[in-house]
């Protein structure tokens, strides 16, 4: 049964498009997730809420309910979505927890098996993710890792996508077809499962040595060159990656497959001593501020989504010119959208290629500014070709 009463408490999470609170179950005293969103983004998450409700694994985040709120700003009826909490954070956090990358490969290959057994299911159940990667893999409290942010996920038919026809997720972990806007489907997510091997053995998303995400993205849809293996991986390891980074999309193994490989097969299951706050209840809650001083909740400088356009060329232009809106951070200050411009996209953007791309972007706050500017934590923004991109900037 879902959760009929609840309270909401600290915020603990920001995305692109939703803020995510702590939260408590009246009946029970569990501890809930909540994402919430305005008026303007409710469709969206009702959709994300509907595919993941329709899920039952213990490697996916699970969905315990969701009810129309009062927006905030009073414009409107908003969306809540309640969810299991997870208190290890996500796996991108996991990783800046453990010194930046992840020296055990025992841990890698037992992060990659759940994540694979999260996709497994979803895939079995006709659900294409469409944004794999660490800042979307959340960490349970018995130490388990589950999929979870399903906000690009898309329902898809046999081998082939039904609906929609947009390409979305992050630049760097996209598969070659979906750069090109032909196709993202189960195999794209294996592609980006890839890719959160290599970030969890590096530290960092794959094709860093582009500074730009439009010349990374035209290079992963066109080049027919796989993201670089970190050397120090077993064999076993690159043999895993190399079956989840074939260009051929039908060539990849699938998620299935790939729990057979040797790499994962015999992964011993992660220890909740791996979580640092593990609080369940909310008679242990103590504070919020415990939870909020663990550093869990950092943003990260990614996501989002981006509409197809024609060429494949034109795709990899608009997937590099959107970026996410991070509105709620109050040292931000919100770009309008001004709508399709027939100028030329700026193809020295120099958007992070491992941060989310948005065609399109609705905002709330008050600027409406053409010009690139930096704030002083070192956040840029500017608006390139109809589109409002933000972008942090490396320290
Ligand atoms: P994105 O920018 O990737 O589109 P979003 O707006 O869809 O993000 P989420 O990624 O779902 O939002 O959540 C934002 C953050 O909130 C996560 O990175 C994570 O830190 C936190 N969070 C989300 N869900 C949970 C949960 N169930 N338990 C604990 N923390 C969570």
């Amino acid at each position: 049964m879902g959760v009929v009463e609840w309270t909401r408490g600290p915020t603990i999470g920001r995305g692109s498009s939703a803020t995510v609170s702590l939260a408590v179950d009246r009946l029970t005293g569990e501890l809930l997730a909540v994402k919430s969103v305005g008026a303007d983004r409710a469709a969206e998450l009702k959709r994300e809420q509907s595919i993941l409700s329709g899920l039952s694994s213990p490697y996916v985040v699970r969905c315990l309910g969701s009810e129309v709120s009062a927006s905030a700003d009073g414009s409107g009826r908003g969306f809540d979505m309640l969810m299991e909490y997870a208190p290890g954070g996500s796996l991108a956090d996991e990783i800046r927890r453990r010194g930046g990358r992840f020296e055990e490969e025992a841990l890698i290959r037992s992060r990659a098996r759940d994540i694979l057994r999260g996709l497994a299911h979803a895939h079995a159940a006709g659900v294409a993710h469409c944004d794999v990667k660490a800042r979307n893999v959340l960490i349970g409290a018995d130490g388990r890792a589950m999929i979870a942010d399903f906000g690009c996920a898309r329902r898809t038919t046999g081998g082939g996508i039904a609906g929609e026809h947009r390409v979305m997720g992050t630049p760097a972990f996209m598969a070659p077809e979906a750069a090109r806007g032909e196709a993202q489907g189960p195999a794209a997510d294996v592609w980006a499962l890839g890719c959160t091997v290599i970030e969890m053995a590096t530290g960092a998303a794959p094709w860093q040595r582009f500074g730009s995400a439009v010349a990374m993205l035209h290079h992963v849809a066109f080049s027919g060159e796989a993201p670089e293996l970190p050397p120090w991986l077993s064999e076993e390891g690159k043999d895993f990656l190399g079956r989840c980074l074939r260009q051929d999309a039908g060539e990849r193994w699938t998620a299935e497959q790939l729990l057979g490989h040797e790499f994962v097969a015999f992964a011993s299951p992660s220890s909740s001593s791996s979580v640092v706050p593990v609080i369940a209840k909310k008679e242990l809650f103590v504070s919020p501020k415990s939870v909020l001083d663990q550093a869990l909740w950092e943003e990260d400088d990614d996501d989002t989504t981006a509409d197809t356009v024609d060429g494949p060329v034109d795709r990899v232009r608009a997937l590099a010119a959107g970026a996410p809106d991070w509105t709620w951070d109050a040292s931000w200050i919100t770009v309008h959208s001004s709508g399709p411009s027939s100028d030329e996209p700026d193809m020295d953007t120099d958007t992070d290629s491992d941060s989310p791309v948005g065609g399109s972007s609705t905002s709330v706050g008050s600027s409406n500014s053409q010009a690139s500017h930096a704030d002083g934590d070192g956040h840029a923004q500017r608006q390139v070709a109809g589109y409002a991109v933000a972008s942090r900037t490396r320290p």
